[in-house]
């Protein structure tokens, strides 16, 4: 527990943490007196953390570690969803630039998901993708999104199993 100051009030002051690519609790983060909030008067104080804090940086939980070393984790999101990453982060950039004195949040790309999850071999990866940086980046980081159209094409999602029809057929 050493770098954790500790709290008068709120102890350890844990909170629990989620896996950024699977979504499920993946630890707890003990925020001590780190965890501030800005009182009546705005000011920072040290406040007790929330239940759970959702996902706080891209460290894969055990499971998605284990599934990293088998292959490639891909997550379905919508069409078109991952054009505004580039600028999302660029804006992160700037804003930690701003203030260069605060803790650097990692960039957390949040485009809008649609349940797929696959663990993909990384031969299979190699054969879909064109050779390229993209091809490298997503082998060297061991997952990546793929929007829904992509994932028809490529036969993870089965033309039947559109999601609109799924709930179309649940009436
Ligand atoms: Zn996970």
């Amino acid at each position: 527990m050493s770098g954790v100051l500790l709290s008068k009030e709120f102890g350890v002051n844990p909170s629990v943490t989620q896996c950024f690519y699977c979504g499920e609790d993946s630890g707890v983060a003990l925020f001590g007196a780190g965890f501030k909030k800005k009182d009546e008067r705005g000011n920072l104080v040290t406040a007790e953390a929330p239940r759970c804090v959702g996902v706080l940086d891209m460290v894969p939980c055990t499971k998605c570690e284990g599934y990293m070393k088998q292959g490639i984790i891909l997550i379905s999101v919508k069409d078109e969803s991952l054009a505004t990453l580039p600028e999302e982060r660029a804006a992160h950039a700037r804003e930690m630039d701003k203030h260069p004195e605060k803790y650097r949040r990692p960039f957390i790309p949040n485009p809008y998901r649609t349940g797929g999850f696959w663990v993909i071999k990384e031969d299979a990866i190699k054969r879909m993708l064109a050779d390229g940086p993209l091809k490298e980046l997503v082998l060297k980081h061991r997952w990546t999104f793929i929007e829904d159209s992509t994932a028809k094409e490529v036969g993870l999602i089965k033309p039947e199993e559109n999601t609109n029809a799924n709930i179309e057929s649940d009436k």
